[in-house]
């Protein structure tokens, strides 16, 4: 009777075991690098396929180039999608690099065309001479569109306000989300640029981000990562829209 019954516990944790290993190694792996004067968040994502995207690219120099291209060679990652989660300056500084050296398909919202179309103006109103200019879109997504790599889903969320067609990208298998400039750690994005509006900005947040699990990490295009469930606590700008004192 023991004997049997120790032996039963015994293959059940193996089975745990096992299953657990398999999780690990399916999760969807995010690196990190702040680039150019603006301290903007560029992301690899990846998977044990060794397939990877790169959202919002902003390397700036020659020095932040070669940062991404090493992290990429020295992991072994095959580069497949470059994606914008919109295109302010900030976020496409490095759009040309990488579509150069990785011939990938570059994915964003239609309607952040007119920002690479008017970029090297817009970089020079901020004192930026001579930007590497972005190439055009290959493909256009949207709410509720599916973006895949490897074994990686993401699923687009449309999130405007901090620019007019802005999305993020959600993967609920890993509990992450790249939100781009919508939602910060203890902030928000800013709305003073063209196609900025505040009430727009937090109804997205309120409707595509708050909707999401607490556990969830916040990846944004700007200073350290957060979770959901703690910006829901204590993000002083959430707060105030819900007790109606923000606008
Ligand atoms: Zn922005
Ligand atoms: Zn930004």
């Amino acid at each position: 009777m023991s004997n049997n019954s120790h032996t039963r516990i015994d293959a059940a944790k193996t089975t745990f075991v096992f299953s657990f290993a398999q999780n690990v190694l399916q999760m969807t792996k995010v690196a990190s690098f702040t680039f150019s004067p603006f301290s903007e968040n560029t992301y690899v994502v990846y998977d044990d396929t060794k397939e990877c995207i790169i959202v919002d690219p902003g390397c700036f120099d020659q020095a932040e180039r070669d940062q991404l291209q090493a992290f990429i060679s020295d992991n072994d990652l095959e580069p497949k999608l470059l994606l914008n989660t919109h295109c302010h300056l900030d976020h496409i500084f490095g759009n040309g690099f990488v579509s150069r050296t990785y011939n990938v398909p570059l994915i964003t919202h239609e309607g952040e065309l007119e920002w690479i179309e008017h970029f090297p103006e817009r970089a020079a109103f901020f004192g930026i001479q001579n930007v590497d200019q972005s190439p055009l879109p290959d493909r256009y997504v949207d709410q509720g569109d599916t973006i895949e790599f490897g074994n990686t889903k993401l699923e687009v969320l449309f999130t405007p306000g901090h620019s007019a067609a802005h999305i993020a990208f959600y993967c609920k298998e890993s509990n992450f989300v790249l939100a781009g400039d919508v939602l910060f750690n203890g902030s928000i994005g800013r709305v003073d640029l063209p196609g900025g509006d505040m009430k727009t900005l937090m109804t997205s947040i309120e409707t595509r981000l708050m909707t999401l699990p607490d556990e969830t990490t916040v990846y944004a295009g700007h200073m350290s990562r957060t979770t959901i469930g703690q910006e829901r606590k204590s993000n002083p700008y959430w707060l105030a829209w819900k007790d109606g004192s923000l606008i």
